[in-house]
């Protein structure tokens, strides 16, 4: 009997014990090939011998020095490698060991830097409805989706949810998607104004949206319109790039395709790309600069931040992505992942929609094309499609999601960027054989 508290109590797992390429094994020697790369996670693949070497050097010079008493090379270079390529005016990078701890920490450092500039009422945080920000108690109050957050709902902080950007859904008719992505953005206006603007400290949100809603970009114009409200109440821009960033959607950054910087970047999951545990929070220069010439320090930090072995590993992985030059790549093999997916289930009868940007695409599961009518949740579509796409050898991750108590079912594919076309083609002659076991 294991003693492992497993994610699900009931699943039945098998033991990975390799991996290859895009494929994952297990110790029947079943190949599977991981189609979701996780949840967004392996970018490279798995056994990059690059990364791995890497991590084997750092260990062997140095493991672990405390952040309160050194810093380390590994830290040091990923960090300048990072804003090296960073927009805006991002300048200094705090790390931490995943995704949900660097949502936390943004949304304490948006509330210490306000705290420190003399403006202690701006206390309220405004996210999307459709959203996930991560697990822990502040990221999961940010985050809009019912099923998470349900049973800690008295734990949770009162953050304001907007309307997403949900195109599929929400464009009227007539209405152009440029039309559309202004009004979308005046929700957030409207909060601000409602909440009263000097008591708003930062407005949070993921460029492209993944784990609720399946890769879903934004309307055009969309963030810009936000980064205007956000200046013209002096409000804090918060992106989320935990799943969207580091190359996935075809750029290191999400919000570089959107024309935006924000002032605090959330990047993780890529970043390590399975190799080690790291996240990291991108800040700008205005707000660093405030906590430095102010209390000189960020009331935060965890024991792992910066750790020399993940820092090494996650260098070890943006270099290369830039060195191997596979940006191009992510587009081009995003496009030909969009139309492979478009020409096998364009026309299925349950396929609502087929969307995202790069390697991170979602299909969006309807019961009728016509009236976009989601599946009752009864039928559990997701968790089925998940387990018929794995006893097909695919991983995939589909999910199923609650937001203003309607349903959606959705499907996220985030293969790694080294998928060969051939590799699209299995991914695809997988799901479609998963889809038709269940639908
Ligand atoms: N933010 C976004 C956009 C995510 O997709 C996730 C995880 O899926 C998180 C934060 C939380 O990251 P982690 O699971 O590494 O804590």
């Amino acid at each position: 009997m294991s003693h492992v508290f497993p994610r699900h109590c009931h699943a039945e797992m098998p033991t990975a014990v390799g991996g290859e390429g895009v494929f994952l094994i297990d110790s029947q020697g079943n190949r599977y090939l991981d189609g979701s790369g996780g949840a967004a996670v392996s970018c490279l693949g798995h056994g990059d011998r690059e990364v791995t070497d890497a991590i084997k050097a750092q260990l062997d010079r140095l493991a672990f020095a405390h952040t309160g008493f050194l810093t380390s090379e590994p830290a040091e270079a990923l960090a300048d490698l990072l804003i090296e390529h960073a927009p805006g005016d991002l300048d200094r990078v705090y790390f931490v060991s995943g995704g949900s701890e660097a949502t936390e920490a943004a949304i304490k450092l948006a509330r210490q830097y306000w705290v420190e500039k003399g403006q202690p009422q701006r206390s309220r945080l405004i996210a999307r409805r459709q959203s996930y920000h991560g697990n822990t108690i502040g990221a999961l109050s940010a985050g809009g989706n019912e099923w998470r957050r349900q049973q800690f709902g008295p734990l949770l902080l009162d953050v304001s949810h907007i309307a997403p950007c949900y195109e599929y859904r929400e464009r009227g008719d007539g209405e152009t998607a440029e039309e559309y992505g202004l009004r979308a953005a005046e929700a957030l206006r409207e909060e601000i104004l409602r909440l009263g603007p000097d008591t708003v400290m930062a407005f949070m949100a993921e460029p492209v949206v993944g784990a609720t809603a399946g890769a879903v970009p934004p309307a055009p114009g969309y963030f810009q319109r936000v980064r205007e409200i956000c200046d013209e109440y002096g409000i804090l821009l918060i992106l989320d790039e935990v799943m969207c960033g580091m190359g996935r959607t075809g750029s290191l950054f999400a919000c570089e395709q959107d024309g935006v910087a924000p002032d605090i970047l959330c990047i993780a999951k890529g970043l390590g790309a399975g190799y080690q545990p790291i996240g990291a929070m991108l800040c700008s220069k205005a707000i660093y600069d405030t906590i430095a010439s102010g209390s000189g320090f960020f009331q935060h930090g965890h024991t792992y931040i910066g750790h020399p072995v993940a820092t090494a590993a996650g260098l070890a992985v943006v270099r290369a992505i830039l060195d191997r030059d596979l940006l191009p790549q992510v587009r081009k093999k995003g496009a030909s992942l969009q139309q492979a997916l478009e020409a096998r289930f364009g026309q299925h009868p349950h396929v609502g929609d087929i969307r995202g940007r790069g390697l991170f695409r979602g299909i969006e599961l309807v019961e009728d094309r016509a009236t976009k009518a989601p599946f009752d949740p009864s039928r559990k579509i997701a968790a089925r499609l998940k387990k018929a796409a794995f006893a097909r050898g695919l991983i995939c991750y589909p999910m199923s999601g609650t937001i203003d108590g309607k349903h959606g079912d959705h499907v996220l594919l985030a293969p790694p960027f080294i998928i060969s076309d051939a590799e699209i083609g299995m991914l695809t002659d997988r799901l479609a054989a998963a889809m038709e076991d269940v639908l």
